[in-house]
């Protein structure tokens, strides 16, 4: 199963990479649904802790919530870093601590 935290960064890296833009929870998961990256059987509050991972991690902030749908906004543009120790290229924010988010090596 795929490391749902870092297909969120994928899809963030991909659509919505910049401080600039606001994105939410919802249409993260529902390109994430899309794209066959996460199971069927999960729901919108299932993604809830990926979310706040990525927020503790210092990649995003959360603006405002409206019921479910929360809204985020990057502190930095992202960009792919090489991890030495387990040879991935991962997204990571330009302000956000090195750490590779595979294998929690600093990069
Ligand atoms: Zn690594």
């Amino acid at each position: 199963m795929a490391d749902i935290s870092l297909e969120i960064r994928k899809v963030i890296f991909e659509k919505y990479n910049s401080p600039d833009i606001k994105f939410t929870n919802d249409e993260i998961f529902e390109i994430l649904q899309k794209n066959n990256t996460i199971e069927k059987s999960l729901v919108i509050d299932d993604m809830e802790k990926y979310f706040t991972e990525l927020c503790n991690s210092g990649l995003m902030r959360n603006i405002a919530q409206n019921f479910t749908t929360q809204y985020f906004k990057l502190f930095d543009d992202i960009e792919k870093v090489k991890c030495n120790s387990c040879n991935n290229e991962s997204p990571i924010g330009k302000s956000e601590s090195r750490v590779c988010p595979i294998c929690k090596a600093a990069i």
